[in-house]
């Protein structure tokens, strides 16, 4: 199998590969397609309004912003996944390719962080299910009395 045909990983991996794998390094193959920049989401603050729709569906939660504020990704921890740009309804959101020394973030923290967007998650729609099932029980309990 050849190491060189993964256009998101680019140069970086075929590295990381050849030295795993003790095999040598390929050019990327541009059969694959173009080796895809690091980008990074940014927000563009005269557009956004506030509506906070872009908040859950980022997986590393790289987002920052409340309901009716400005909101502003921290690039630092963008994967450049792009999944927030659908969600923003004045299209405000835009990729561009991270500035020299805006360090990307590793798999690792990636992954950590992700982890934690899905406990949250959980743990939010736990706490909502609970609520619902107070509620449910208390107006159970009115219309008996
Ligand atoms: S591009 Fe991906 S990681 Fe970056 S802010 Fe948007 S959803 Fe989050
Ligand atoms: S979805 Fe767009 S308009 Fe809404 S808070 Fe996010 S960046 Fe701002």
């Amino acid at each position: 199998m050849a190491l060189n045909r993964c256009p998101p990983g680019g140069p970086a991996l075929i590295t990381a590969l050849g030295k795993l794998l003790q095999r040598p390094e390929l050019p990327p193959d541009p059969e694959c397609g173009p080796v895809v920049a690091d980008l990074v989401a940014q927000v563009n603050a005269e557009d956004c309004i506030g509506c906070a729709r872009c908040l859950p569906v980022c997986p590393v939660d790289a987002i920052l912003g409340a309901p009716r504020f400005l909101h502003t990704v921290i690039s630092a921890e963008c994967t450049g996944c792009a999944l927030c740009l659908p969600s923003c309804p004045v299209d405000c959101i835009v990729l561009h390719p991270r500035a020299a020394g805006d360090v990307a973030p590793s798999a690792s923290d990636n992954r950590a962080r992700f982890e934690r967007h899905v406990a949250r998650e959980a743990r939010d729609r736990s706490g909502q299910a609970g609520l619902l099932a107070a509620r449910k029980s208390t107006a159970g309990r009115q219309s008996c009395e």
